[in-house]
């Protein structure tokens, strides 16, 4: 089974969006083990698209259209595969009432223009996830009559532009039908473990035993992601006949590399650093609060991204001028604002200011330029726990916004590593 996506959409050949659902579509294809042979961007222009259309299905059994199934003008899509498959267009009075529904439920009236959604070239389906406005089609190529249309000899799959709605479409209708199409029955999953204060070479040959061994063995593969400020992400892959023993491969693996890694392993699929965390915290009945010269109040932000936060998150005190670390946390005015006496200080000081348990620190130089001749990327933070504050200094080779991204989640990667070796209770 060989597949191919076109996304369609003037705004992508422009730059004004990126086509990030080619790619998530390319990663669940590879993840259901079909085979994806070329990702093409489109204009909306009918002659382009169908050109594109076609070259497609000549090379391959597959096509996914994404995007311009939309009510507008230049919405063309289904047009277009109707023309591909020589057929008309029909209105589907069943996918009229859910558009209406949709409608109704928004407490909005319908513009008449929505109702071109709901014509279907015959011979296609509509696609039954429908999460938006926009139905998607399955549409058969090249059955002969008589021939039901799911054994075609080649299908087009169209779902809307909107990421999310294309998503459900294509987890919920495409993945299966193109493995049911392939024949393949085995199921593929895949976790991911994040990590952080390893290097990707590092961690490479770290693992370089396992990797090796699981080359000879199968059942697992292994790959290294590096994302930045959310750190390496090592991902996991299994493929079983159920999704049982996929799973049971899954856990097998992530004790093996948990075993070989250790405490760089902070959190598992959607986990964050910050989640991990304020988890570590309800676990053993702490509370936080953060004092912030460089960062501004970035540590706050994140720890309250996650829902829940207020289980353990205090506040933040955003001590960026001198005479506020001085006056509220009690930096002695003979340190420098920018050292070990300082951050210490504004770790135990907030503390104390705000009540909470336990506290992260940070002050240093976010750049570009030197101050009092310390170099930009010279970093101090601090932890505080149960009173002990343990402070440390770093020099990042970074940007300014790098220097701060990568502050927030080395200090509390150093927070958690103390709440693990504290005893829950
Ligand atoms: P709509 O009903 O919203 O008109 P549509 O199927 O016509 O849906 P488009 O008009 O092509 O889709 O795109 C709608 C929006 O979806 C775009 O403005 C863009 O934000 C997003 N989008 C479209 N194509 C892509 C893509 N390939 N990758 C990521 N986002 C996309
Ligand atoms: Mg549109």
């Amino acid at each position: 089974m060989r597949c191919e996506i076109v996304a369609v959409g003037t705004e992508l050949l422009l730059g004004q969006i990126v086509d990030t659902n080619s790619s998530w579509i390319g990663e669940q294809l590879a993840l259901a083990g079909i085979d994806c042979l070329r990702h093409t961007a489109v204009g909306d222009n009918r002659d382009r698209m169908l050109d594109a259309f076609r070259g497609a299905l000549e090379r391959s059994d597959a096509l996914i259209v994404t995007g311009g199934l939309g009510p507008t003008q230049d919405d063309i899509t289904r047009s277009v595969i109707a023309e591909l498959m020589g057929a008309e267009l029909v209105r589907d009075e069943s996918l009229v009432a859910r558009i209406e529904a949709v409608f109704g439920g928004r407490g909005r009236s319908m513009p008449a223009n929505n109702l071109l959604q709901a014509d279907v070239p015959v011979g296609a389906r509509p696609i039954e996830q429908m999460p938006g406005t926009a139905p998607g089609l399955v549409c058969p190529i090249g059955a002969e009559p008589g021939v039901d249309g799911d054994d075609s000899p080649k299908v087009v799959y169209a779902v809307p532009g909107v990421p999310w709605e294309m998503r459900q479409m294509v987890e919920g209708t495409i993945l299966p039908d193109l493995k049911r199409r392939a024949g393949i029955s085995s199921v593929i999953r895949s976790r991911t473990l994040r990590t952080w204060g390893h290097s990707e070479s590092g961690l490479a040959e770290d693992l370089a035993d396992e990797i090796d061994r699981l080359d000879r063995e199968g059942g697992v593969t292994i790959a290294f992601l590096a994302s930045g400020m959310e750190g390496l992400k090592v991902r996991l892959t299994a493929k079983a006949a159920t999704a049982e023993a996929a799973e049971a491969l899954l856990a097998d693996e992530e004790a093996r590399v948990r075993a070989i890694a250790g405490e760089i392993v902070f959190g598992v699929d959607d986990q964050t650093m910050e989640s991990v965390v304020l988890d570590l915290l309800v676990e053993r009945g702490l509370t936080l609060a953060t004092a912030e010269s460089l960062t501004g109040g970035m540590i706050g932000t994140r720890l309250t991204e996650v829902p829940g936060a207020s289980r353990a998150f205090v506040g933040s005190v955003v001590a960026y001028d001198g005479a506020v670390k001085r006056d509220l946390l009690g930096v002695p005015a003979d340190v420098h604002v920018v050292s070990e006496e300082a951050v210490s200080a504004m770790a135990a000081g907030v503390c104390a200011h705000l009540g909470a348990d336990v506290s992260v620190a940070v002050t240093g130089v976010a750049g570009p330029d030197p101050q009092d001749g310390i170099e930009p990327g010279t970093v101090w933070m601090a932890t505080c726990v149960d009173g002990a504050v343990e402070a440390w200094r770093t020099r990042w080779p970074f940007d300014r916004t790098r220097i701060r991204q990568f502050t927030v989640i080395t200090v509390l990667d150093a927070l958690r590593r103390r709440l693990l070796a504290r005893p829950v209770g």
